[in-house]
């Protein structure tokens, strides 16, 4: 184990790796992306990550590789396809997206965290500030470049999602963007400089036009659309009627938890402040 490597608090099955283990000679997890769309097995175990010795002997035109790090003594890696690239036999992409609404949530964390780590890798190969083409850190998750010195570190983008109340009911919103009659809650990222409790007022005042109160925290979860840190919030109705902004959200209501529409899938946060409310209503969730 490299001195870099580092064992994750919250999920010890995880094992944070940057540099691969010399002379591998177990079969590793391969987390392979074409664009936004990840490689699934279809037949034997159809759904699953491939699990290879060597990423070659799916004959595939590998652009980069990044070592992850080892879940339960197996190794992990992402790579970057270019966007002609074609399944191999028994495989397919799948969206990400689609992927993620049928992954157990231990395997989504794990995607997760390959799409972003391949993400970093692709779009920070040249500095933003001379030019130079950048080189990897030893024994770091970053990128250096150099000509100035400059350092590229995955960039995480927090975000907030808030479930409003007012009684037994929640406020639920349409973004034109979402599946037919889906809702969810009102979410946006942070601005520079704001706290995330005031970007929480801030979102619904824009896009649904009322005011809150009582703002409490209730957890985060990372989200891979493209690199957010969800940070959860619920909050109180205080005044004002729901109007819409037309543009992020095309319709919001109030919903009583016995007549609910199509919700998001149970992996994401939004689900799990939905849940969390249902329950405390008294609700099988
Ligand atoms: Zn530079």
């Amino acid at each position: 184990m490299t001195p870099t490597n580092r064992e994750n608090p919250i999920h010890p099955k995880f094992i944070v790796g940057i540099e691969p283990p010399a002379g591998r000679t177990k079969k590793a997890l391969w987390f392979i992306f074409r664009g936004r769309d990840i490689l699934i097995k279809t037949y034997k175990n159809p759904g699953a990550i491939p699990r290879l010795l060597d990423i070659r002997e799916l004959g595939l035109p590998v652009i980069r590789e990044q070592y992850l790090g080892v879940l339960e003594g197996t190794d992990c890696f992402s790579i970057e396809l270019p966007q002609d690239a074609k399944a191999p036999e028994g495989m397919e992409f799948v969206d990400l997206r689609q992927a993620y609404s049928e992954m157990s949530e231990g395997c989504f964390e794990l995607v997760n965290k390959a799409v972003q780590v391949m993400e970093w890798d692709r779009t920070n190969q040249f500095c933003s500030r001379c030019g130079t083409k950048t080189s990897q850190k030893p024994g770091e998750r970053g990128k250096e470049c150099p000509e100035c010195g400059e350092l590229f570190y995955p960039r995480i983008s927090p975000a907030v999602i808030v479930l409003i109340r007012k009684g037994s009911k929640i406020l639920l919103a349409r973004s034109p963007n979402f599946p037919p009659d889906m809702y969810s809650l009102i979410a946006g990222f942070v601005e520079p400089g704001e706290s995330a409790e005031a970007a929480v007022e801030r979102e619904i005042w824009e896009e649904v036009g009322i005011k809150v109160k009582n703002v409490t925290y209730f957890g985060t979860q990372a989200w891979p659309f493209p690199n957010s840190l969800m940070i959860g919030f619920t909050a109180e109705y205080d005044s004002g009627e729901i109007r819409p902004d037309g543009f992020e959200i095309e319709d919001a209501k109030w919903f009583s938890v016995n007549k609910l529409p199509v919700l998001p899938g149970k992996i994401s946060i939004s689900r799990k402040l939905i849940d969390h409310f249902l329950k405390e209503e008294g609700l099988e969730v």
